[in-house]
């Protein structure tokens, strides 16, 4: 090899990082057993500071005010946060987000209020490389409403494109769902364009951000989206089975139709009353009573981003992956493993996918040895770069661990498995 190592690039990368001190502040960063942590896009290290909150949390909170918690700020947090958020990374002006539910279910419920304000309209388009959930919440719903599900084909390292929601959608398309960054590929889709081109055939659309909000900055506002949805537990580090949110366009609120009707989206809950009148605003998505544990943790991390500011943050999340993708090539490519993933930092978010045959049987060896990855099938592994907690050490450190695995399991193979 020509140039200085892998790791010594890493290093001089790390100590020219300005936002490289932030990585101390998360809970677990020094842990020497654990070498490199590349799956903050699926569960993001807790950031020290939750500890305080949530221990404090229950002993004053929870322990000395009791029910009384409720009236006194409880009520509200999930649409506190849902605007901290809104303004923090989504570009949303107050009054449309809501913290509530998990991703599937608010996809869901966003999803039957897209195709119950589009009566007449009798199909949803959707991508076949979309998250599971995304894909099995609308197939549920094509059945459940008489719907027809028309896909959309994706190149492996790449996603659905302007020209390709322009050929699916026409006059019988209620409703558009795709992810601003693909769980897999990582492409980034071209949201104003797609969602233009969606309304200019009359039709909604549903963003998935889980695997952009935080890393990626969005302007859901400008971008003139109907809905959007996404995750708390990976770049905005709200732990394991920490709620979701949701974004509706206040120019929907007032008829959202949404399918979960529950005590605490009705205008009045505590009237007990007869029937069911929905609440104004955002609290209409609301069905049941908040999760409020669950949300302490995220509003650290909303807390945190909004000091750096999401350019920052955008910033740091390239050159990660450019070091990434630059590693993969040196290291990696020679041994035929294929980037899945967009070559342009630009043109994608916070993680990159490569591909190998031999990556399915190799990130359980990957894990014990505390390099920590994740896979994907068929022979994909996810780097994922949480641009706040992971060095460019980290990269560089999984880079290497899969090269000397790879070179040890028969050198080098032609072709990968895309
Ligand atoms: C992570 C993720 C989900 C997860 O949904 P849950 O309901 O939280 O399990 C859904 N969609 C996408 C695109 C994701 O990346």
């Amino acid at each position: 090899m020509t140039g200085p190592t892998l790791a010594l690039r890493a290093a001089d990368l790390d100590t020219a990082d300005p936002l490289a001190h932030h990585r101390k502040l998360f809970l677990g960063s020094d842990d020497g057993a654990v070498r490199s942590y590349l799956d903050g896009n699926s569960l993001g290290r807790p950031l020290a500071t939750t500890l305080d909150s949530l221990g404090s949390f229950v002993e004053t909170q929870w322990g000395g005010r009791l029910i009384r918690g409720w009236d006194e700020g409880w009520l509200e947090l999930p649409q506190r946060i849902g605007d901290q958020l809104g303004r923090v990374t989504l570009g949303a002006a107050p009054g449309q987000c809501v913290v509530a539910d998990s991703t599937s279910v608010l996809l869901y419920k966003l999803a039957r209020a897209a195709v119950a304000a589009r009566p007449d309209r009798t199909e949803i388009v959707v991508d076949r490389d979309n998250f599971p959930t995304d894909r099995f919440i609308v197939e549920g719903i094509a059945r459940e409403r008489g719907l027809t599900l028309r896909w959309i084909d994706v190149a492996y390292d790449g996603g659905a494109t302007p020209a390709d929601v322009a050929a699916a959608v026409g006059p019988r398309t209620a409703l558009v769902l795709l992810s601003h960054v693909a769980y897999r590929s990582g492409y980034i889709a071209d949201v104003p364009a797609i969602t233009a081109i969606a309304h200019d055939a009359g039709a909604l659309v549903l963003w998935d951000l889980s695997h952009s909000v935080g890393s990626v900055p969005a302007e859901l506002d400008a971008w003139d989206v109907d809905y959007a949805a996404g995750c708390s537990y990976k770049y905005l580090n709200g732990g394991p089975g920490a709620p979701a949110w949701a974004y509706v366009a206040e120019r929907h609120l007032p008829t959202l139709d949404q399918p979960i009707l529950g005590w605490l989206g009705s205008a009045d809950p505590f009237t007990m009353g007869a029937a069911y009148q929905p609440a104004e605003g955002i609290r209409r998505l609301v069905s049941g009573t908040p999760p409020i544990i669950g949300m302490l943790a995220m509003r650290e991390m909303l807390d945190l981003i909004g000091d750096v500011g999401m350019p920052a943050v955008r910033r740091k999340s390239e050159l990660l992956t450019a070091f990434a993708v630059d590693a993969v090539d040196e290291m990696l490519a020679p041994f035929g493993v294929v980037l899945a993933s967009p070559r342009t930092a630009s043109e994608r978010g916070s993680h990159i996918t490569i591909d190998h045959p031999a990556f399915a049987g190799m990130v359980p060896e990957l894990w014990q040895e505390g390099v920590i990855p994740d896979f994907r099938n068929p022979g994909g592994i996810r780097l994922g770069l949480s641009p706040l907690s992971t060095s460019f050490s980290e990269v560089a450190v999984a880079v290497e661990a899969i090269a000397a695995r790879l070179a040890t399991s028969g050198g080098p193979v032609a072709g990968g498995s895309a």
